[in-house]
């Protein structure tokens, strides 16, 4: 059994320097990739389901799905819920056994932001799991612009919620396709400074891979978000397998052929995070 927490990964990596990859799932294929990729680089993985995800699957098969990877796995996983957006979606993903809630109250104002989040981290905490919450707003390419975490509000929020990690808005944008949308490292040391949290970036298939290695190294983000990158990764492979012979339609034959192509993407990735 390797199923563990959200603290349980990114505390060591706080004191050891090197972060650990949230990679968002959308089925049994990317998971089953991202879970062996893992076992294969020898580091944690945060399994992730996100809106999306939870659009297509029931959470409670996504927590069965992920709860089988971890037992099964040799190396630490996490069975994480991405962007829970009420109590009682994060409250059925802890029923389900998820190991760890992100609670995104960043849309809201901040007084409201902080009392939600901590009675979700009271919940959380209750069944022995962590919470991450957000401060400032991470927006998304095409569509809501970010708000840039004010590192006075982070203090705050860190400290009135009890949250296990905290992500911040510091450049990142969610969905971004290239890797060209680099950090605000000025803004990270102000936000390190004032808490000891491990802290979390999402949208981080936007930032370029030399800076994901020198933070993951070097500061308190300890949890680079993954997503856009990888579902790349699974539309190409999957379009190539299916090109390959028209004229096959079994559908576990043409998605067999995407697990060697987004194990090889997710290695990569995991790479990048690990320690000097
Ligand atoms: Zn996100």
């Amino acid at each position: 059994m390797t199923l563990v927490t959200l603290s349980d990964v990114l505390q060591p990596a706080l004191r050891q320097g090197h972060a650990v990859a949230g990679l968002v799932t959308l089925g049994w294929e990317d998971m089953r990739a991202f879970v062996a990729a893992a076992e294969a680089e020898d580091c944690p993985v945060i399994l992730q389901a996100g809106p999306s995800c939870r659009a297509h699957t029931p959470l409670p098969v996504l927590g069965a799905m992920f709860r089988h990877l971890a037992q099964n796995a040799s190396v630490p996983v996490v069975a994480h819920l991405d962007h829970g957006y009420t109590a009682e979606e994060c409250r059925q993903a802890i029923d389900c056994g998820f190991t760890s809630v992100m609670y995104d109250g960043s849309r809201k104002p901040l007084e409201e932001n902080i009392a939600e989040t901590r009675r979700i981290v009271e919940m959380a905490h209750a069944a022995g799991i962590s919470c991450e919450g957000e401060i400032g707003f991470v927006g998304y390419s095409g569509g809501d612009g970010s708000s840039g975490t004010d590192p006075a509000e982070a203090a705050r929020f860190a400290r009135e919620t009890g949250v296990d990690a905290m992500a911040i808005s510091v450049g990142n944008v969610h969905l971004q396709q290239d890797h060209e949308g680099g950090l605000d490292e000025d803004r990270i040391r102000a936000i390190e400074a004032v808490t000891d949290l491990p802290l979390v970036i999402h949208g981080g298939s936007g930032v370029p891979i030399a800076q994901r290695r020198a933070l993951a190294q070097g500061s308190s983000i300890c949890k680079f978000n993954i997503g856009t990158e990888l579902r790349m990764a699974f539309g190409r492979s999957l379009r190539e397998a299916i090109d390959r012979d028209p004229a096959r339609f079994d559908r576990v034959q043409i998605l067999s052929e995407t697990h060697e192509p987004m194990v090889a993407a997710a290695r990569s990735i995991l790479r990048a995070f690990k320690g000097a």
